[in-house]
């Protein structure tokens, strides 16, 4: 669901914050060619994946969840010349269309995609991140971020997309996808290791929001 102002005002926000941008607007529109979900977060969230990327001064970057590329094309610009983005797909077809439109977008060199289980890759990744985006399977989150952990340094951020789904976590009965991220935020809030929070958004993806933690 979304209500028609979120629209509207999604809009102008976009219109009015983020500059027209041909590579990153046909990164969508390949997807959708390409018969794949329009499941890519919203322009405002990806400029705030760029923004924290800066922020946080971040040069190696862990996405698990690539779909297209798009946020992967926003993380990339976040960082600095040497800076790399490391990101998890594993539907081949996704990883093509998102090679191309990657490399499309100029940012070409800076990411790898790795072909695979995320959790695979995880396992198989050494070293540290300083900034980790997980928007994939929402059953693994949990592991997903406990594998990051790991990978992780004092100051690592992490972020969780989401987290909310339309609140339907509340609901007692929740399971599957539902039940997984109330075990997130639970994971989250209970973590010794993390400080977190969480934003709720209403954007032309509806009502959801994402989740931010740093390493302590
Ligand atoms: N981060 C992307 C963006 O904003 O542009 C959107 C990612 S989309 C929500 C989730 C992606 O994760 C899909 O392309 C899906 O194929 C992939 N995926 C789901 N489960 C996975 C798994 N276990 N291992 C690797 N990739 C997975």
């Amino acid at each position: 669901k979304s209500h028609p102002e979120w629209l509207t005002v999604e809009h102008y926000l976009s219109d009015t914050l983020l500059k027209p941008d041909a590579a990153l607007e046909q990164a969508v529109a390949d997807a959708a060619a390409a018969g794949m979900p329009a499941i890519e977060v919203a322009p405002t969230a990806g400029k705030f994946l760029m923004l924290l990327a800066r922020i946080s001064g971040a040069r190696r970057v862990l996405e698990i969840g690539t779909l297209a590329g798009y946020s992967s094309i926003w993380l990339a610009r976040g960082l600095p010349e040497d800076g790399t983005v490391l990101s998890c797909e594993f539907v081949a077809k996704h990883a093509e269309v998102a090679r191309r439109n990657i490399d499309r977008a100029g940012v070409g060199e800076k990411v790898e995609i790795r072909l695979g289980p995320a959790l695979d890759t995880l396992a198989s990744l050494t070293g540290q991140f300083d900034l980790i985006f997980i928007d994939a399977d929402k059953g693994n989150n949990v592991n997903y971020l406990s594998r990051a952990l790991e990978l992780s340094h004092s100051g690592t951020v992490i972020v969780v997309d989401n987290v909310i789904w339309e609140g339907l976590f509340l609901d007692p009965e929740a399971q599957g996808d539902e039940l997984a991220i109330r075990q997130t935020l639970e994971f989250l809030g209970s973590s010794e290791q993390l400080e977190a929070t969480a934003i709720q958004t209403a954007s032309s993806k509806g009502w959801d929001g994402f989740a931010v933690a740093v390493v302590k």
